[in-house]
């Protein structure tokens, strides 16, 4: 497949910027050099935080009728570039192409940014006739200038869930995409410029973490909210450095979702639902539900059905659409997965499928590609039921009750989301009434409406995004209190 050499560059007040120092941007299928991205310096950071604290101004007190022509020109701009952005989300993450179908991720992705322009024209507010006959009405009024910092697993998804809500209600946004997949967030960046977005609205810088562009972000005095979706760790470490300036936060970490079949289930579907929850994404996925948890009765049988459909999984060149396995993205953490793989197997679990690493041809054959692994033999306690392995790894494990289920399920630090399967309404309901997660799904896995709330219980994360969630967090709420005298 022909691939264009990318070199990236910053988008600051409206101009793209070459920037000081670069580095290098990788294919996971390959390992392959395929561009290099700047990372921002300070003063780079600055220069766009600079650029979207001065387009605030004007922004900010647009009529969110005027703001929507702009984000609906950005979202049709999208879908134009739709079989583009595919490609590049497929370049960035390796994940195969057939799970960016323009007519459902892309669409997913244009519809962040248009939903919440419709959202910010058409939502209400709160007003109280008090006795008095004094009226007190809720103005809500954008906070400044948002950092908007993002993963490496789902970028255009993540960033455009944050874009459209930050600037539909009237904030400017400065985005730090992960410096594994920045490519997308500059194609994003050029959509927006070929729309006519004005200068310093969007600002995208590139760079690192800690001691680079995110730090300097996170710790910027002109920074007013922070919106960070990734690691949990990063996410305590990003709190302390915007504790100095107060900055609002919203948190969207990790997860460790466990996915509950009970024994009334059809059992095809069931395994359907699996395989998704456990290998979209190649499991590189803070939704996903690696820990299958199965109800004695079906457990021998869903498992063969299981390992079977698993089986079919291809891994392979992820431009290739008939691949549904995809590469992980980077060596380093293809090792830690592995590493995962092997204390388990080292301390008694057996390995009913993958573990190792497929034999592909050139270049393939130099990408971060792991076999799907299903596990069995573990303990709920054990640190791959515990800690997030963000693999095509699957753990699975039986259980007798609902009591059992739910115990197990809520046995760990995170509390993201869960899938639940039966044919019984009665007790799909109480099992979900008593997990402790953000999102619960009965009998599908990663559907989701975007009126309702998202986020993390426990350790993945803070506050919810969502329609009426996401005014909340991108508005600061103002009472004016009004006299009949
Ligand atoms: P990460 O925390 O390493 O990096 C995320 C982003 O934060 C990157 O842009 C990175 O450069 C930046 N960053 C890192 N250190 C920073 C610092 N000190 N200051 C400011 N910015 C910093 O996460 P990752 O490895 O890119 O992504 C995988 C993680 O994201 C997983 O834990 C996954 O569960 C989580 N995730 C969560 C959700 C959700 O909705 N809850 C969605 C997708 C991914």
């Amino acid at each position: 497949m022909d691939r264009p050499f990318f070199k990236l560059e910053h988008y600051i007040g409206g101009e793209f910027v070459q920037g000081k120092n670069r580095f290098e941007v990788y294919y996971p299928a390959t390992n392959e050099v395929i561009g290099t991205a700047p990372e921002a310096t300070a003063e780079e950071v600055d220069a766009a935080v600079q650029a979207a604290h001065r387009a605030f101004r004007t922004w900010s007190r647009l009529p969110a009728v005027e703001r929507r022509r702009y984000l609906r020109a950005f979202a049709n701009a999208i879908r134009e570039s739709a079989e583009e952005l595919a490609r590049i989300e497929t370049w960035d993450v390796g994940r195969p192409i057939r799970e960016n179908d323009p007519a459902v991720y892309i669409a997913r992705v244009a519809n962040n940014i248009e939903f919440f322009a419709d959202f910010a024209v058409t939502h209400g507010t709160e007003a109280f006739l008090m006795d008095t006959g004094y009226v007190n009405y809720v103005q809500r009024m954008p906070v400044g200038v948002a950092a908007l910092i993002t993963p490496w697993n789902v970028p255009l998804l993540l960033e455009t869930w944050k874009i459209g809500p930050a600037l539909a209600f009237g904030n400017t946004v400065v985005l730090k995409p992960a410096e594994w997949t920045p490519i997308g967030a500059w194609k994003l960046a050029q959509l927006a410029h070929q729309t006519g977005l004005p200068p310093g609205v969007l600002n995208v810088v590139h760079g690192f973490g800690p001691n680079s562009a995110g730090e300097f972000l996170t710790k910027h005095p002109l920074v007013r909210l922070i919106s960070f979706t990734g690691e949990t760790t990063t996410g305590r470490i990003i709190m302390q450095n915007a504790a100095p300036t107060l900055k609002r936060l919203s948190f969207e970490l990790g997860g460790k979702g466990p996915n509950i079949i009970f024994a009334d289930v059809d059992l095809d579907r069931a395994v359907e639902v699996s395989v998704r929850a456990g290998f979209f994404n190649q499991g590189e996925f803070c939704l996903a539900g690696p820990r299958v948890l199965v109800q004695r009765p079906i457990y021998e049988a869903f498992l063969d059905r299981f390992v079977a459909a698993c089986e079919r999984l291809r891994p392979g060149d992820p431009m290739d659409p008939q691949t549904t396995l995809g590469a992980l993205i980077m060596p380093e953490h293809l090792q830690r997965v592995l590493g995962y793989v092997e204390e388990a197997k080292a301390q008694g679990a057996q390995i009913l499928l993958g573990g190792d690493r497929p034999s592909l041809p050139a270049p393939f054959d130099r990408g971060n590609f792991l076999n799907p692994t299903v596990i069995t033999g573990v303990r709920p306690s054990d640190r791959i039921c515990q800690e997030e392995v963000f693999g095509p790894v699957v753990t699975v494990l039986p259980f007798e009750t609902e009591e059992e289920a739910i115990e197990i399920a809520n046995g760990v630090n995170y509390g993201l989301s869960a899938v639940v399967q039966t044919k019984d309404v009665g007790r799909a309901l109480r099992v979900s009434n008593a997990l402790e997660v953000g999102t619960v799904w009965v009998n599908d896995f990663f559907v989701r409406d975007l009126r309702v709330p998202f986020g993390g219980m426990k350790d993945s994360g803070i506050g919810r995004e969502g329609a009426q969630y996401s005014l909340e967090f991108y508005t600061e709420a103002k009472t004016v209190c009004l006299s009949n005298r």
